[in-house]
């Protein structure tokens, strides 16, 4: 059995990479130093990997994998045409992740986008019917050498294959499909195949992820075409097809059509898919088994894989298997080694990408029969199933407990806007923010020398109650109608609730990519959750005792909580999901009960939880909302309930939105310019709607005009009565001058609406 791995983490054991990449950005290194530094964390990881037979090559990237596909294909857009002759390699590559305004050149970057269902973000390649591609990074060619040396063995190629890497990317003018291009894409990658093979590359894995979504003919037949060109060139070449994220159930066959040498299966996602791919696997291909979670940070449970493994050597052999992780290794932090405060009995269940290896090892061991390896790792899960620190009797009690009315609000919306009204004494065309003020560099560095214990809690919250102070006479002078208290407390949304949480546990160094050179540090959810003191109380009623106007409280929603930490996988996610929304109900209670009136729960991840293929949405969209439901009901009609998503891509989930039931909805529209508001009109979406009218991703402050335009859109979809006035999201990342003056235009432009408004009726 041949053991290898699809990817391995980039950032390094001590995120070394996304330093020296801000370090060469802020021109404090220069590109010799860099290119050291990145040379160094390769080769740490290649000998961190070199038990295994097959050991990747160009998984490494200074930005994204698909960033650098797009410039090894040349699939450069014209604007930085310019800027080739004029600035380095790396500086274009650069420019075109992050754009470039030096030198008089004002070039905006790449469109990013989510990888899947991952927090991982790339840049979207661009395409134009007229789009050519030629062989223009040399990145693969020089590490594959790198590795090669330093491995004394031949490493494999990691590339995109060309099929995904045209879906991955967007048509930027109308009139073709992008997967039309691959005629012209096909030649590109025989050339870098000779090349390599030249330099002695013997296997190359080519991800296809694609081949797990819901696929069109058009589509399907692309597959087809790209691997019969592609291997007919030079049948020397041995291609590793790789799948992940989910099962390929009805591109089975396709998958099996391709002409390649072996086939990756991802059997964490969907174990299940197992029996039918050895039921017709083709009798001349290797098939490699993900077995171990490249997707979460726990230890793989032995017995299962090697059930796995047995079941396909049975029907293949094991000369015709190959033991792999199930996707690559950058979705799960470096070493649990670095780990030095997490709760042995807990720590003792988890594994991170070098400990993942070595899993892959064992599970070989194992098959040739070390019993040892296989009983010590089935310690481990048994001591799980009846851990005390896991498993609280109370929670699943409480879970075991709950009824129908539990979920559902007292009253229709109908009979709870009067109410609302009354108590609020709102305007037409409310104002509000989405919850966050400007992080500035002095509240992180208080915030950061709390957790250090360099000042003490008395001083924190001193430094807490200031920026609430001034925050809310900020709103006031703006003349916003619902103020909050600006988060200041927070670091992250999901973190700060995860902290706090029982169930959760934070680490010190479980970093991930997000972004470029922008990492996150998800919490843990180990067990089961419940909500043991206030969370968000004494900052929201403190803010509320600085103002006669209503405060609007700040929770974190179970699926956002959910999507962005590391999940527990010894139970459903959506059983989850539900601890947690207890937890955030009873926040929830507790702030109504401290004479907070107004309450958002943010769920910007709800749509991002989508399953991969559509015919799991609506399993999904059942859970989740169920989830929303319980977090925000069990308040009086009085309390008014808002809900927070920031995509504007949810034309085809709006029954559900709807039946979220919250009281109002704000969303990002500005961007779009409103289009989404015609699928809410369309809809006859019966709630109260806060349409984001700026973008907060952006230094550009809207003017008066722009807004009165947008909100003049807004009043011709929807009845004006529904219509509140916010900023597309929350503002941490932005500047005070120009959110202050943003906002005040804002609010001019909602005054400006109501007195037409009236004048009109
Ligand atoms: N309340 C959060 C904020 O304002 C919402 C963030 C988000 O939607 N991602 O920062
Ligand atoms: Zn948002």
């Amino acid at each position: 059995m041949r053991k290898h791995n699809l990817g391995y983490p980039r950032i390094g054991m001590d995120r070394e990479l996304k330093k020296a990449i801000e370090q060469y950005w802020e021109e404090k290194i220069r590109e010799e130093q860099l290119f050291k530094s990145a040379k160094e964390l390769r080769k740490q990881h290649w000998i961190l990997q070199s038990e295994l037979d097959g050991i990747p090559c160009n998984d490494f990237s200074f930005y994204d994998h698909v960033l650098d596909m797009s410039f090894l294909l040349g699939a450069i857009p014209d604007r930085y045409s310019p800027l080739i002759s004029l600035i380095s390699p790396i500086d274009l590559y650069f420019s075109m992740a992050r754009g470039y305004q030096k030198n008089g050149f004002d070039v905006t970057a790449m469109e990013m986008t989510k990888w899947f269902d991952t927090n991982y973000h790339y840049i979207v390649p661009e395409f134009l019917p007229n789009q050519t591609f030629n062989l223009h990074g040399t990145k693969i060619f020089e590490e594959f050498n790198e590795a090669k040396e330093i491995l004394g063995k031949v490493p494999k190629p990691v590339l995109i294959g060309p099929v995904s890497f045209l879906l991955l990317g967007k048509e930027k003018l109308e009139g073709f499909h992008r997967i039309d291009l691959l005629d012209r894409l096909i030649p590109v990658y025989i050339e870098i195949f000779k090349r390599l093979k030249e330099q002695g590359a013997d296997w190359f894995q080519l991800d296809e992820p694609f081949l797990v979504m819901d696929l069109s003919e058009k589509e399907k037949h692309a597959f087809l075409k790209a691997y019969e060109h592609l291997t007919q060139e030079d049948s020397g070449i041995k291609i590793l097809l790789t799948t992940y994220f989910e099962g390929l159930y009805e591109n089975r066959s396709l998958a099996f059509k391709l002409p390649v040498s072996a086939l990756h299966i991802d059997l964490v996602r969907c174990p299940n898919q197992l029996d039918g791919i050895l039921y017709s696997f083709p009798k001349d291909r290797l098939l490699s088994l993900g077995v171990i979670d490249g997707r979460n940070i726990w230890k793989n449970k032995y017995s299962v894989s090697i059930e796995h493994i047995k079941k396909a050597a049975n029907v293949l052999g094991k000369e015709r298997l190959m033991i792999a992780p199930s996707c690559s290794l950058i979705h799960v932090p470096f070493d649990l080694n670095l780990e030095t405060d997490i709760h042995p009995e807990i720590k003792d269940r988890m594994a991170f990408a070098r400990q993942k290896i070595h899993e892959i090892t064992d599970l070989c061991c194992i098959f040739e029969g070390n019993t040892l390896l296989l009983k010590e790792n089935s310690k481990s899960h048994k001591r799980s199933v009846d851990s005390t620190i896991i498993h609280d009797s109370g929670v699943k009690k409480r879970m075991a407990s709950t009824k129908e009315q539990d979920f559902h609000r007292n009253s229709t919306f109908e009979s709870r806007r009067p109410i609302q009204r009354e108590c609020l004494q709102l305007p037409l065309f409310p104002t509000t923010t989405i919850g966050s003020f400007p992080q500035t560099s002095e509240i992180r560095k208080f915030r950061a020398n709390f957790k250090k214990g360099k000042l003490s809690l008395q001083d924190y919250e001193k430094e807490i109650e200031t920026s609430i102070k001034d925050v809310i006479q900020k709103q006031e002078q703006i003349d916003l109608d619902v103020l909050v208290h600006g988060e200041f407390e927070r670091n992250d949304m999901v973190e700060y609730f995860g902290e706090q949480l029982k169930g959760f546990l934070s680490t010190k160094n479980a970093w991930i990519q997000s972004y470029g050179s922008r990492c996150v540090k998800p919490p843990v959810i180990y067990g089961d959750v419940s909500r043991t003191k206030d969370m968000t109380v004494r900052w929201s009623s403190f803010a509320q005792k600085q103002t006669k106007k209503p405060i609007k409280g700040m929770l974190t929603g179970p699926i956002t909580i959910l999507q962005w930490s590391f999940v527990r996988n010894d139970q459903l996610r959506s059983e989850t999901a539900r601890q947690i929304a207890w937890s955030i109900r009873d926040e929830l209670l507790a702030l109504e009960d401290a004479g907070i009136g107004i309450i958002q729960i943010d769920e910007p991840a709800l749509r991002e939880g989508l399953p991969l293929k559509k015919n799991n949405w609506n399993k999904y969209l059942e859970w989740a909302i169920h989830v929303f439901k319980i977090a925000s009901s069990g308040v009086t009609d009085s309390t008014q309930i808002h809900t927070h998503m920031c995509y504007s891509e949810f034309n085809e989930i709006l029954e559900y939105i709807a039946k979220m039931d919250a009281d109002v909805i704000t969303i990002e529209t500005s961007r779009s310019h409103m289009e989404l508001l015609e699928a809410f009109s369309r809809f006859k979406y019966p709630n109260e709607i806060g349409p984001g009218v700026y973008d907060v991703h952006s230094t550009r402050i809207p003017s008066v005009e722009e807004i009165s335009s947008l909100l003049d859109q807004a009043t011709r979809l929807l009845p004006a009565k529904n219509i509140w006035v916010n900023p597309d999201c929350g503002l941490k990342t932005r500047k005070w001058p120009e959110t202050i003056q943003s906002l005040k235009n804002m609010v001019l432009a909602a005054k400006k609406a109501r007195r037409e408004f009236i004048n009109i009726t």
